[in-house]
């Protein structure tokens, strides 16, 4: 306690005096354009690993980074989730799981926990999708790599939960909200965001975050009018019939990209799957076509 009182002292002296601009501002008000969802965990500190100021995160921490799905529990979780995006209008949400995760390392004993950790069990049940989806599928894992398959799950299941919210739902339709997963490893201090495309995590690069025009424009432009332009260009490509392998290649990868690039500005999901299965079909057509060439 000493070591807090005597650092009370510090962050004045240090901290206070160097930012008295920005303290003042945010005196008036907050304008977050992150929520970042994490673990309790002492050794995640979500401000320092994305070298962040006062006044840049708005952030849910727990146990598990766990988001009980809309309506199972009435913690804070669901009003701060609620606040973050309607009174703070964010756009972005980070969950961000991390490696050597206790609440994950729970998951696997929850037996023992109903009996020494009542409240801690009561709240793992809320990643209970996660313990099941891992033993289910991923038994051949022992130890560390177990863990590490939970934690990287758990983002993900945890992100499912984030969607039962009406709020979250409603704003993902609009194209105004993006979500992303992460996973930051202690040891190394690299976080890996996921990648849908290849259901694996990669480094962030270039994902994160979201340019302010794109998303400001689409809040005022709409998405179906800015989507335009894109579409026309996916619907043109789509029609192509490549003759070779090495071009059908070609067409494939701009294709994904111009994918990634709709899914980035706010396509909905729908309207992202059925460009995707128009290009399923165009890929067997590519095929009987290559095939009857050789
Ligand atoms: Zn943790």
């Amino acid at each position: 306690m000493k070591k807090l009182i005597r650092g009370l002292d510090k962050f004045r002296q240090k901290y206070v005096t160097t930012h008295q601009e920005l303290l003042e501002q945010l005196s008036h008000g907050q304008t977050p354009r992150v929520l970042f969802i994490t673990c309790s965990d002492s050794r995640v500190a979500p401000n320092l690993i994305t070298d962040t100021d006062v006044g840049e995160l708005f952030v849910i921490r727990n146990a598990g980074n766990i988001i009980p799905p809309y309506g199972a529990a009435n913690g804070g979780e669901g009003g701060t989730i609620e606040y973050a995006i309607s009174a703070l209008g964010i756009e972005q949400i980070v969950v961000c799981g991390h490696s050597n995760c206790g609440a994950m390392k729970g998951l696997l004993k929850l037996n023992k926990l109903q009996k020494d950790m009542p409240l801690v069990y009561d709240w793992l049940k809320h990643a209970e999708s996660t313990r099941r989806l891992v033993e289910e599928n991923y038994s051949h894992y022992k130890g560390e790599d177990l863990i590490e398959v939970l934690v990287a799950e758990n983002v993900l299941i945890q992100i499912e939960n984030l969607k039962t919210y009406p709020m979250v739902r409603s704003r993902l339709h609009q194209g105004r909200l993006k979500i992303y997963a992460w996973i930051y490893n202690i040891e190394t201090g690299n976080v890996l965001a996921y990648d849908a495309r290849t259901h694996t995590y990669i480094p962030p690069e270039g994902q994160l975050i979201e340019e302010d025009e794109t998303v400001r424009s689409f809040v005022t432009c709409g998405d179906t009018r800015s989507l335009e332009p894109i579409k026309k260009e996916l619907e043109a490509l789509l029609k192509v019939t490549p003759q070779t392998p090495s071009a059908a290649e070609e067409v494939t990868e701009s294709l994904m990209t111009l994918f990634d690039r709709a899914r980035r500005m706010g396509m909905n999901n729908i309207e992202l799957q059925n460009y995707h299965s128009l290009f399923s079909e165009s890929v067997q057509l590519w095929a009987e076509t290559i095939y009857s060439r050789a």
